[in-house]
């Protein structure tokens, strides 16, 4: 039974002056007609549509792991019942998720036979079923779970921060300064300055002498009013990191993220013991498993959550969760995703009080960023759309180009 929202309404009103009447033991016969009336039937996943897409990137992304020239992931489109359409994004990559966008398109389709015909509103249960099928997988179960909640949201007719209970309305973000010399890593540094960022993410992990090098003039040129946080991606040995970290606090390092190897929790315990720096887990932590780990050795200060790493929203806030229960704050990162990637992330920023850091720029570095709405980033800030879910569509000549199967 299809139910509109003038139905709804009536109905939920008939049975609440039913129910007064009534009284008890009628209050379980409200509940069951209630339910009744607001069926999920509606809501139930009809149609299943992968989108694989290959981007131009402004930049080449090179930080000390391997690097990718394109932007390429899916894009994932859902559609209920009822005609409501939800998207999601995938943007794998393989060094830190061991997925590739061929990886992810294969293991799209099981996904998809598991999603269709389920409750948009049964998500919880999604990322059970999904975490089942596949442990890892994590950047195409988010796509998936995203795509549920955008669905969500504009059923609920709300943005998809308040279905999570909202925090805050906008924030700050930073932008990310790639591995190259010092000098033009400083001027890029003193652009983002002049385009509005008051933050600046900047990638090292080198070579220890280099990067305290690189440091020291990127300081210099953007004066010390800016916030400047580092990123090693794993690049030094838990010595090194303690020697380089010693040598760039006189610059004012607001925090290092993964220092040391991801497998290595003594070694990233035994930086943040001797760092004057805080630390900050970003490899080492995809799951709120890894995040009970992280906080039972106290290996860091922070925790760097991505939606490709969790999984999704969902785990994304239940490492929120964990790390706030621990009294630790965390940043949202990202991978390469789209704004509409960016836009399910802004959307955890905007709920969780102890995400305190965002790094949600890489849709900067793309070469004609296929999104209309969403969030959007002014002068180093980030606004979300109020509309419902996540306020955002795919410009359907892209789509269509792109042949979805
Ligand atoms: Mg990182």
């Amino acid at each position: 039974m299809q139910t509109t929202r003038g139905g709804f309404l009536k109905s939920v009103a008939g049975l609440a002056i039913a129910g007064a009447v009534l009284k008890r033991p009628a209050d379980g016969l409200l509940y069951a007609q209630e339910k009744a009336n607001v069926s999920p039937r509606s809501t139930r996943i009809r149609d299943v549509e992968i989108v694989p897409y290959s981007l131009e990137q402004k930049v080449v992304f090179h930080v000390a792991l391997p690097t990718v020239p394109t932007s390429e992931g899916l894009f994932v489109r859902l559609r209920t019942e009822d005609g409501v359409v939800g998207w999601g994004e995938a943007s794998p990559y393989s060094p830190v998720t061991s997925e590739t966008p061929q990886s992810d398109m294969a293991m799209a389709s099981s996904m998809a036979s598991l999603i269709r015909h389920r409750d948009a509103f049964s998500i919880a249960k999604a990322v059970a079923d999904m975490d089942a099928l596949s442990p890892f997988n994590t950047s195409i179960k988010a796509a998936f779970e995203m795509a549920l909640w955008d669905i969500c949201g504009k059923v609920a007719e709300q943005p998809v921060c308040r279905l999570l209970g909202k925090f805050r309305e906008s924030f700050e973000t930073d932008k990310t300064v790639f591995i190259d010399t010092p000098q033009a890593m400083a001027d890029t540094a003193r652009e983002y300055v002049r385009e509005g960022f008051r933050a600046i993410k900047i990638k090292v992990g080198e070579s220890p002498e280099k990067d305290v090098e690189r440091l020291r003039v990127i300081r210099e040129a953007v004066g010390n009013d800016i916030a400047m946080r580092i990123d090693a991606n794993q690049g030094w040995s838990p010595s090194d990191a303690v020697r380089s970290l010693h040598a760039i606090e006189k610059y004012e390092i607001q925090d290092c993220e993964q220092p040391t190897a991801y497998w290595d929790w003594q070694g990233l315990k035994y930086v943040r013991d001797h760092s004057p720096i805080p630390i900050m887990a970003d490899e080492s932590v995809h799951s709120p498993h890894d995040a009970i780990e992280a906080v039972r050795l106290e290996a860091c200060d922070m925790i760097n959550i991505k939606l490709m790493k969790s999984g999704g929203i969902l785990n994304a806030t239940r490492i929120a969760h964990i790390a706030d229960a621990a009294g630790m704050t965390c940043m949202l990162g990202c991978m390469a995703e789209t704004s509409l990637g960016l836009t399910a992330a802004a959307h955890v920023v905007a709920s969780q009080g102890n995400i305190v850091y965002a790094d949600l720029d890489s849709s900067l570095f793309v070469v004609n960023n296929p999104i209309a709405g969403g969030m959007r980033i002014d002068k180093g800030v980030v606004y979300l759309s109020p509309e419902p879910g996540f306020g955002l569509d795919v410009d359907p000549l892209f789509v269509r180009k792109l042949r979805p199967v």
